[in-house]
């Protein structure tokens, strides 16, 4: 029998949980035990709505049969061995998968484990890619303004958050800044003015630099924890058009917005785009075990091909890379998607969620809805029509999600920006309530603020 007073206790004197200020967990704490489809339950019993995918990854709901039987399967046979060296039979089958279901141009698969490691890997990759052909000039990235990675000294290099970032700076190398085509708050009103003012801008810096750049780092479609922002209609396919043109590889991160996450099984499908690279990571294993993958082209593997003496090797390892428990969770995940035609699912909720959220929009403090798929972002301000944010120190954000868990829902904020993303499992019923305690808790909060001024 668990103590909870005592598990509470030695969560305090021992955990440091990712991204949190440890008072704030002190005075709210919340210890998962388990979970069953879209529901989250703690140590005394009380039940959440998992409307962040318990951070963006969860697909099928937790428990979900199929994919635990995948894992007893194959831990009949062995947990893990190493690819090092050496391949493994569930790695090779989901490499084979990943090909069939990933751009035309993507042939070949680099296992790794997080996010932020597939991440790295493919700024290693792109790095090298250039040297081994003895263009040497060709090492700086460019990124995008409110770009995120991932945390890894590499992937806060190409990351562009200043809240997150500023404090490592001299840890991090340089890369060269672009805008994002911000919609919200932009002076230009227009979508598509505001799309070619961005690609202008980028075509610039490819003009004046492209014999020193390697390559660019988007998050397409939806830029996810720099503010969940939609990219105006025709921009990803103009920042591809302009690497076609300047000889600059095009990284595309999914690691958030792949596998259905948008509607489609990646957010490149909708402007037909074919990455040079690309990283996934969150939905592949249905949010069950840390496996991420780094894609690339034919032509960037044999750049790595040789003798080796020819010192091509690409020198990037992690001992639980290619992880066989986490491919078999993977393969069955896929199998999902096919016996329950998770896609077709995943475009018809996307647009129940719109029309759902279109409850919000009256709100006295939602200033912008932004949605991508099943990937929303709620934005409160404090001047809905001039788009005055709230003092950071307020913390509304914190305090609107703070609400929603007492109301039986759990997500994260993104300072004032609430995140909305649930498992592409969730019924109609399921997103109607979790909307519903949104708004309850958003109206809560604001108007409390109001009152008290
Ligand atoms: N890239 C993007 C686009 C992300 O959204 C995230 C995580 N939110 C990462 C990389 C990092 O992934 P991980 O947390 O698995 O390292």
């Amino acid at each position: 029998m668990i103590n909870n007073q005592a598990l509470l206790d030695s969560s305090k004197n021992h955990l440091w949980l990712p991204f949190t200020q440890m008072t704030d967990y002190e005075r709210d704490p919340l210890i998962i035990e388990s979970g069953e489809g879209i529901i989250l339950k703690d140590i005394n019993g009380k039940e959440y709505l998992d409307g962040y995918s318990s951070l963006w990854l969860n697909v099928h709901g937790h428990r979900k049969k199929e994919l635990d039987e995948a894992i007893k399967k194959q831990l009949e046979l062995i947990a893990h061995s190493t690819l090092l060296g050496a391949a493994n039979v569930p790695a090779i089958q989901l490499a084979e998968k990943l090909i069939e279901i990933t751009p035309e141009k993507i042939r070949r698969v680099f296992y790794s484990d997080s996010g932020a490691t597939s991440v790295e890997i493919a700024v290693k990759m792109a790095y090298q890619y250039w040297q081994n052909l003895g263009k040497e000039r060709k090492k700086k990235f460019v990124t995008l303004s409110n770009n995120y990675h991932g945390d890894t000294i590499g992937a806060i290099s190409i990351g562009n958050v200043d809240l997150f970032h500023r404090v490592y700076g001299s840890l991090m190398f340089e890369s060269i800044k672009a805008p994002f085509p911000l919609v919200y708050r932009n002076p230009l009103k227009d979508e598509q003015e505001i799309r070619d003012c961005a690609l202008s801008e980028l075509r610039t810096i490819f003009h004046d630099h492209h014999d020193e750049i390697a390559a660019i780092t988007v998050e397409p479609l939806m830029q996810g924890a720099g503010g969940m922002n939609v990219m105006p209609k025709g921009y990803l396919k103009g920042v591809e058009e302009l690497c076609r043109e300047f000889n600059i590889l095009l990284i595309v991160d999914e690691v958030a917005t792949g596998f259905g996450r948008t509607g489609k099984m990646f957010a490149v499908e909708h402007e037909d785009v074919q990455p040079d690279i690309m990283t996934a990571a969150k939905g592949i294993t249905g949010g069950y075990l840390p496996i991420a993958v780094t894609l690339t082209t034919e032509e960037i593997y044999e750049a790595f091909y040789g003798e080796y003496e020819e010192m091509k090797t690409f020198f990037h390892g992690h001992s639980y890379t290619g992880n066989q428990l986490g491919c078999a969770v993977a393969l069955a995940n896929f199998k999902i998607y096919d016996e329950e035609k998770i896609l077709e699912q995943a475009a018809k909720k996307a647009e129940f969620i719109k029309s759902e959220l279109e409850t919000l929009k009256h709100l006295a403090h939602v200033g912008d809805i932004r949605q991508a798929g099943l990937m929303c972002g709620i934005e409160l301000v404090q001047n809905k029509d001039t788009g005055e944010a709230y003092p950071w120190i307020e913390r509304i954000g914190y305090k609107a999600t703070l609400e929603m868990r007492e109301r039986g829902m759990l997500t994260r904020p993104l300072g004032d920006v609430m995140v909305f993303m649930p498992p592409l499992a969730s019924t109609e019923e399921q997103i109607r309530k979790m909307v519903e305690i949104m708004a309850d808790s958003i109206k809560a909060v604001t108007e409390k603020e109001k009152s008290a001024v």
